[in-house]
Formats: C-alpha cells, structure tokens, sequence
C-alpha cells in the first residue's frame, strides 16, 4: 500500500482514505479507536480499468460491482481451501455493491501467479528462455497450450507505475523465507485447481490468475490468510472452452480485450503514452466481457 499514490476520492462518512490503486481505493475507520478499528479496512472497486500500467480514461460501467460481487463468490467457493480477509458488505450506501469490509493484514509482497496455460509474459518469457519463473517446460509448446501441472510463477509486486517483476522461486525464498515461500505456493496451486475444475465445470477455462496473502496485524501471526480481489477479468485470464484452440491469441472473457484495442490501429495509441478515451462501443464490449465472465462463472444473472 505504502507506494500507492493519494488521489481524491468520495468522502465516505465515518471512513478515512489511506490509499489508492489502479483500480481499487481503500479506506481505513475515521476513530481507530473503535472496536476493531485497526483492523478494519473498506475495499471499493471503482469502474477505473488498468491496461499495460495505465489507468485508461474512460470507466466501464459496473465494473465495481462486477468484480466485487465475483470475488465474494469466489471467497464463499473457496472458504475450505483456506481462509480470506471478508468481513461484511456493511459498508456505506454510496458505495453499495461495490465495496467490502476486510480484515486489514499485513500484505506479503510477493505476488502469487499461478498459470495452467502458457501465454501472455510467460509465453514470452519461454521463447525467449525456454522457462517461466527458473521453471523449465516441456519444448515446442505454443501459445495457450495447457501444461501438464499447474505451475507457480511469482512477481514482485512493482512500485507505483512499474511492472510487475517475474522471480524465481528462490527469490521468493529469500524474501520471505523458505517456510513462507513453500506455503505461498501450494496454497496458491490449491486455490487455483479447485477454482480450475470449478470454472471448467461451467465451460470457462482458467488459464491464469494472481492472489496476494498477508497476516493478520496482532503479534504472532503466522497463518497466510488470502486477500484483496480473486479470480475476477482484473486478475486472471477466462477463455470460452468452446472455441479454445492454442496455436494463437484466445477469444477472452477479461481484459486482452483492452490490450488488443489499444494495440489496434483504431485506437492510435503509442506505447508508454497516456492511452485515449475509449469509444462506446469499446466500453460496451468490455462491460459485455466482465458480465459473461460473472453470469457463465456464478450462473447467477447479472441484474444491476
Ligand atoms: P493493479 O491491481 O491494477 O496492479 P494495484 O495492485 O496497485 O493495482 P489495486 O488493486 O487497485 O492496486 O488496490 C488494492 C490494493 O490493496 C493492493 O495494493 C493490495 O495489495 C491491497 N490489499 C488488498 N487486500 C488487502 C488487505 N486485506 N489488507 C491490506 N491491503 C490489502
Ligand atoms: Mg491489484
């Protein structure tokens, strides 16, 4: 949190803003003193959409809602396999929907990849080197093909306006210890298998997806409980079983939707410049995106 920048914010009643990111703004109680003041946090999920490292202009609509309401279901899917920051959607009525109470924790700064499929920076990364991570993989494999065992493939959570660092295992190792890193891991791997066969279940396949762990805040803690946002468009990669085929880009319910625009003539964007509003029907298409993504997830129909 320390590297995020202060942007103004709603100013929520009975809440402080300590911190924003690309996407998520956070608020600590106003009296710190009250019950369980310290440990509390209010997550909202804005409408803002990050591609390449740029907080892109134009919000998408709902998108808050979207992504809120897909990682509380998540949450709830995943309780068993360990526990994670919610407390209550008891939050103020102007953010609604779109914001949580969670515990505050202490955030582990590792952030914890975990891929089923080869594509995007670890494609790129085994062209280049025929590994992932310090991981060596099988050869001749081509984009978006599954691999025989999910893997864990960890970055260091950048500074503000940075890119997220690719790292070994043993760097992980030597940040956070050999105990920590080897639970990172298979935590990780365990989420990410259950939420696997789970999305699969609903013709959607999980190609990849991040999460990020931290501690509760009183002395002695050492359970890793899971934070911030899951599996949603933001933070992993959907593709449609039915029209999967590796061997090329894959038709996506998240954002490579985005990246593939801005990367298109249409939208005239030059690389490591502020990107340009989005047209209509570009907003459309990626709110589409986000709404499939939770409909064919939750089987729930989106109505709000
Ligand atoms: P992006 O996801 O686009 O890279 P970002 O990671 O900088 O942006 P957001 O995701 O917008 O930021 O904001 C969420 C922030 O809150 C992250 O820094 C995340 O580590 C932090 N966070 C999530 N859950 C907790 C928690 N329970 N306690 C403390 N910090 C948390
Ligand atoms: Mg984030």
């Amino acid at each position: 949190m320390g590297t995020m920048s202060k942007t103004p914010n709603e100013s929520l009643r009975g809440w402080t803003h300590v911190a924003s990111g690309k996407v998520r703004d956070l608020y600590a109680p106003a009296d710190l003193s009250a019950h369980s003041g310290r440990d509390a946090l209010l997550i909202v999920a804005s409408d803002r959409i990050s591609a390449f490292d740029h907080v892109l202009p134009t919000p998408i609509p709902d998108k808050g809602k979207i992504l809120t309401a897909l990682t509380l279901w998540w949450f709830e899917q995943l309780k068993d396999v360990t526990d994670n920051h919610f407390v209550s959607v008891h939050v103020p009525k102007e953010v609604e929907g779109r914001a949580m109470i969670a515990e505050r924790l202490q955030m582990v700064p590792v952030e914890c990849v975990v891929r089923g499929y080869i594509t995007g920076s670890g494609y790129q990364e085994y062209k280049e080197t025929g590994q992932v991570c310090g991981i060596t993989l099988p050869e001749g494999l081509v984009d978006g093909d599954r691999l025989d065992e999910p893997i864990f493939t960890p970055a260091a959570k950048a500074d503000l306006g940075e890119h997220d660092e690719n790292i070994t295992f043993e760097q992980v190792e030597e940040r956070v210890g050999k105990e920590t890193a080897r639970q990172l891991r298979d935590i990780s791997i365990a989420l990410y298998t259950k939420a696997r066969d789970l999305a699969e279940e609903r013709g959607v396949i999980l190609a990849d997806t991040k999460f990020e762990f931290g501690y509760r805040m009183q002395p002695g803690e050492t359970d890793l409980i899971l934070a911030d946002e899951i599996l949603t468009p933001d933070s992993s990669r959907f593709w449609l079983i039915d029209s999967y085929s590796p061997g090329k880009s894959q038709p996506s319910l998240d954002k490579q939707y985005i990246r593939d625009w801005l990367k298109s003539e249409e939208s005239g964007w030059v690389k490591d410049t502020p990107p340009p509003e989005l047209p209509d029907h570009v907003v459309m298409k990626t709110q589409e995106r986000y709404r499939h993504a939770y409909e064919r997830l939750t089987g729930e129909t989106w109505k709000r």
